[in-house]
């Protein structure tokens, strides 16, 4: 291609509300533009991305056997009563209504609509398994919609279901998808890791996210270097720090700590570490009548060090508080605890409450918490002896860098994630939901077991960048650049030999299906490849009259010091080599 029939359009500046590198450079790049809160025009540049991604997707999508399909973006309410998310789900679904008042809403996902599906069209034993999947336009109105593509309103995603007879077929099924989604990443270029994720109600183990690593994830992951337990901070197990509770050596002492309401501040006037104290966080359930009106606040306190960070992912899996649980108000606060918050602890309660501790906090002898009482705490506090044995003793808390890995193999570490991918089995949620039944062998009627297996797909494109990036601009892996080699010609239009030899070395890599684009804007050398380096084509050849004089051209891969010269006659081996070679594993560089 040439880029006269094509649309280039680079900016020097990103607009000012672009917070990371890859928002900023698909903007400045020209790849998308912005239009509203999370939705983006995809411009020719970024489309080509896109349709690269998508096709790779596509092609380990058949080979692993799924089927493709197209379900609409526009879905009767209806489906989505049967399953209760019409009103379960919030204002991230968006809601519309036709011409005649009907409810539908534009999907942000198709587990009804495939399910409906199903239910009609798969009705023996013998059409299983099947997976059905579609790459589709989908609509989140997402809370906080940021970092450009990342997290749109408006996104592509590849949604793959399976439907299977059995719990042990749906487990092949699974796992044929994960083996699928490693196949995808690898060929997209990105350092990825699959990590276990929490399977909500659903339950059990087969619930895993792929993660590409890069600082400006919004996800913690939590690995063990020395082992291959990797997980996300909402799942991973945090292991009680102390193995046995040592006994008391201090006796409980009432300390005034005016002004001082957090643990740090606390740890600092008593020159103590952090690790002695003890965080209060007060949760409350409600229990409602038929009528919805509630008859019951039960108030929770949960203790994790002061170092701890609660993980409300495991708090909510608790027996007490699984149906739902919001924090405490400050009127609730002072009425079991007599004290406002920063100051509270589990002694000296006004009304009772359930007391949770962290496993940790459940074998610490000597520490400190808040004496609800304004400005003051406890020191010395013993369990049994200055109060009663806590209600439950749970893993609540956020594991940590250096704790000791579940698997008891190392010791954990945490880096940043780009959720990328999902896969998840969902067993018979949907098709129990929407009485979606096969007849079985013996002519029974049996409901399906279902799994569901997301790509980002446009999110890939801000992934892949955040991973891969200099100063100078994107550098695209070659599965998914928008072009494979860029041709510039210095003086395409004033000089005949450049002109010419730029036009047949295009034709040539035409010819052998490479994806060339041959500038002829006639820009100056410089601008020129500005632009290209922006845009992150992974090798680029210039052309010019002394190189020709001379028999050469300049080669330069995008990660390349410096450019190299070829003789005219061996440019297209030269270049066959270097697409042939591995994608380089790109160490994620900073902006
Ligand atoms: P997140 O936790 O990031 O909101 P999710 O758990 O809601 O993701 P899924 O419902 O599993 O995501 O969707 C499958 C994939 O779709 C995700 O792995 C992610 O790559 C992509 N995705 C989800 N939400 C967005 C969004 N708002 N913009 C772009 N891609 C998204
Ligand atoms: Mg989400």
């Amino acid at each position: 291609m040439k880029s006269s029939q094509f649309f280039i359009s680079t900016l020097k500046e990103a607009p000012a509300d672009a917070e990371i590198v890859s928002h900023k450079l698909m903007l400045r790049a020209g790849f998308i533009k912005r239009l509203g809160a999370g939705i983006y025009n995809y411009m020719p540049m970024g489309l080509r991305v896109i349709r690269k991604v998508e096709s790779i997707i596509r092609e380990e999508m058949n080979r692993a056997g799924a089927v493709e399909l197209l379900m609409p973006v526009v879905q009767p309410a209806e489906l989505w009563q049967e399953t209760g998310r019409f009103d379960k789900m919030g204002p991230e679904l968006l809601r519309v209504k036709d011409r005649h008042e009907r409810d539908f809403i534009i999907q942000p996902t198709s587990e009804e609509v495939v399910t409906d599906i199903a239910r009609q069209e798969l009705r023996s034993y013998k059409q299983l398994p099947k997976n059905f999947y579609h790459i589709q336009t989908k609509f989140r109105d997402e809370r906080r919609p940021r970092f450009g593509v990342m997290r749109g309103r408006e996104f592509t995603m590849k949604d793959a279901y399976s439907f299977d007879r059995d719990v042990a077929a749906a487990g092949k099924s699974y796992d044929t998808m994960y083996a699928a989604y490693c196949a995808v990443f690898d060929r997209l270029g990105l350092q990825y890791r699959a990590v276990a994720a929490d399977t909500g109600a659903i339950g059990g183990d087969r619930s895993h996210e792929f993660q590409v690593i890069a600082e400006t994830g919004e996800d913690a992951i939590v690995y063990c270097p020395t082992s291959s337990y990797a997980a996300n901070i909402e799942l991973a197990e945090s292991v009680p720090l102390i193995a046995k509770r040592a006994a008391p050596t201090q006796g409980l002492e009432k300390t005034p700590t005016p002004g001082k309401s957090t643990c740090e501040d606390v740890a600092a006037l008593l020159s103590l570490s952090l690790q002695r104290t003890v965080k209060s966080l007060v949760l409350a359930t409600e229990e409602r009548n038929e009528a919805g009106d509630i008859t019951k606040v039960t108030v929770w306190l949960l203790l994790v060090r002061g170092d701890h960070a609660l993980n409300e992912v495991k708090a909510g899996k608790l027996a007490g508080l699984k149906g739902g649980y919001r924090f405490a108000t400050v009127a609730e606060i002072e009425e079991h605890f007599g004290c406002k918050p920063g100051y509270l602890g589990p002694i000296g309660l006004k009304k009772p409450v359930k007391v949770i501790a962290d496993r940790t906090v459940a074998n610490m002898s000597d520490f400190v918490c808040g004496a609800n009482e304004a400005d003051f705490h406890f020191t010395g506090v013993n369990w049994g002896r200055d109060l009663p044995e806590p209600d439950e003793v749970a893993d609540i808390r956020n594991a940590q860098a250096g704790d000791p890995s579940p698997d008891g193999q190392g010791v954990l570490a945490i880096q940043r994630g780009i959720e990328v991918g999902h896969v998840f089995y969902l067993g018979t949620k949907y098709s129990k939901a929407m009485n979606a039944t096969f007849l079985d062998e013996g002519g029974k009627p049996q409901f399906f077991e279902m799994g569901c297996y997301g790509i980002g797909v446009t999110r890939i494109l801000g992934a892949a960048i955040e991973q891969s990036h200099d100063e100078r601009g994107i550098v695209w892996p070659d599965s998914i650049a928008p072009f494979t080699v860029v041709i510039c010609p210095i003086g395409y239009d004033r000089s005949a030999e450049v002109k010419a030899a730029a036009d047949q070395l295009h034709d040539q890599l035409q010819a052998q299906g490479v994806d060339v684009m041959l500038d002829d804007r006639g820009e100056r050398p410089g601008a020129m490849f500005a632009d290209w380096e922006l845009i992150g084509v992974p090798h680029r050849v210039v052309l010019s009259d002394r190189g020709l004089k001379e028999g050469t051209v300049e080669y330069q891969g995008r990660r390349d010091a410096a450019a190299t010269k070829v003789a005219v006659a061996e440019v297209l081996a030269h270049l066959q080599a270097r697409l042939q070679a591995p994608a380089p594993q790109a160490p994620a560089a900073s902006a």
